[in-house]
């Protein structure tokens, strides 16, 4: 069984339940899960191998709780820049109904080099839209020749335009065969055990783009296999308006009225939900992935993600699709969670009276969120901390350089408060993913014109 030591770390912090860090630390692996944590000189000496990590700061590998890969393909798109939710959805719709298998396969690999690149090591991800060709397998392979965990929903959409949903007709499934191809991939690729590097997620795409009886199904299908299920939910005003003109209900009640609330259960955005939705959620065990880019950019609002956390709700990061961000980098995106909840909070205190103040988030609570918060929400208990018997999954940054100059006070908080870099290390179960700032499986260059080209074919 090989082993890998870790030594010397300038600072490694753990986010375990005491949250420890430990200057001069290291880990011992075996076999890809952590056999020790501590202080290098409490560590074995010698490993399989052995990487010196003085000078670098290494934390969990960072967990990403939402995303849709083939949407690097259509990034920055003229007509779409500069819209909201519906408008945005609308415009794309069309584009990405030419989506093909080789689509997902190079939009998958190019996403997760990205996250990796950023101290990724687990990526939940979205997909919806299987136009043409298009099957969930082929983003399952480009995962596993990266070597990022992923938790690869299975996605859908079956209330078309002619049936009063926003997607048009040309771009949904029959409820049937979403069905069918969902329970397929589950007992082909859904690995339950500790260290899995594949899990399957029953994930209907939103309230205006399935049906209710497609989220019942959906809902028992999950349970019966005991997998997490995940939708969007309260993501904007409008989503809020249709839901209530179309149901009658908010759309947090809307999701109580079709068992789709539970500790199995996790929703991306939830930025327009109300104190009680969110003592609903703390007291059910819904989680929420926390996508501030996309928020901003689409104009969606400011999630409540400080008054989530003081209520005891599952938070976990998410970069959302590319198509909204429009990149996938992890600390950049735990930088804006800490920005934007600082922006609400000002917003906040403004209809205060005027000696109250709320509490900031900081920076390590940003971290947080990304790392064992994420690994709350996915339902995945072997990852998010750097503990005896959890997997080896971590990511190291070199701290001599530029972004961090004169920030090493505090190491861990730069991370957050300087401007976005790279990992240059990046370990998932024991194996290198990124080394010395370079990805070990993918080719980039190759990758990037490819996909350039599969992008410039598909927008045309
Ligand atoms: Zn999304």
């Amino acid at each position: 069984m090989p082993t890998l030591l870790i030594r010397k770390a300038t600072l490694l912090a753990t986010f375990d339940d005491h949250r420890r860090e430990i200057p001069d630390g290291g880990l011992f692996v075996r076999d890809g899960f952590i056999e020790q944590v501590g202080l290098t000189s409490e560590l074995p000496q010698e490993a399989d191998e052995v990487l010196d990590l003085s000078g670098h700061v290494v934390l969990p590998g960072l967990v990403n709780t939402h995303h849709h890969f083939y949407q690097t393909l259509t990034r920055a798109i003229p007509p779409a820049q500069d819209a909201s939710l519906f408008n945005w959805l609308k415009t794309l719709y069309p584009i990405w109904a030419g989506i093909t298998a080789q689509d997902v396969y190079l939009s998958t690999q190019t996403a997760l080099a990205e996250l990796a690149l950023s101290g990724c090591t687990t990526a939940s991800d979205h997909l919806y839209i299987f136009p043409n060709d298009v099957r969930l397998d082929d983003e399952i392979r480009a995962a596993r020749e990266v070597g990022v965990r992923l938790q690869a929903s299975r996605g859908s959409m079956s209330l078309g335009e002619s049936s009063g949903g926003l997607p048009p007709d040309s771009v949904v499934e029959e409820e049937d065969a979403i069905l069918e191809d969902s329970l397929r991939l589950i007992q082909e690729y859904h690995d339950p055990g500790p260290g899995a590097m594949t899990q399957i997620v029953v994930a209907p795409c939103s309230p205006f783009s399935v049906t209710p009886d497609l989220m019942r199904q959906s809902a028992a299908l999950a349970r019966e296999y005991g997998l997490h299920m995940h939708t969007h939910l309260a993501e904007t005003r409008d989503e809020e308006q249709f839901c209530i003109e179309t149901f009658g209900h908010r759309p947090v009640a809307f999701m109580e009225t079709l068992d789709w609330i539970g500790p199995d259960v996790w929703f991306a955005h939830s930025v327009h939900v109300n104190s009680e939705e969110i003592e609903l959620y703390a007291r059910s065990g819904c989680g929420v992935a926390h996508c501030p880019s996309s928020n901003m950019r689409l104009a969606s609002g400011i999630a409540p993600i400080m008054e989530m956390l003081n209520s005891g709700v599952k938070v976990g990061l998410g970069v959302d699709g590319s198509a909204s961000n429009d990149g996938s980098h992890m600390l950049s995106e735990a930088r804006q969670t800490m920005l934007l909840s600082r922006l609400g909070a000002g917003l906040a205190e403004a209809s205060l009276s005027e000696d109250e103040a709320l509490p900031l988030m900081t920076a390590r609570q940003a971290l947080e969120i990304a790392t064992r918060g994420g690994a709350e929400v996915l339902g995945r208990e072997d990852i998010g901390s750097l503990e005896v018997g959890k997997c080896a999954d971590f990511f190291a940054v070199n701290l001599n350089q530029l972004e961090f100059a004169g920030a090493l006070h505090d190491p861990l908080a730069a991370l957050v408060f300087c401007a976005p870099v790279r990992a240059d290390y990046t370990v998932v179960g024991g194996k290198y993913v990124v080394k010395e700032g370079q990805m070990m499986n993918v080719d980039l260059p190759v990758l990037i014109e490819k996909h350039n080209q599969a992008a410039a074919r598909l927008v045309g």
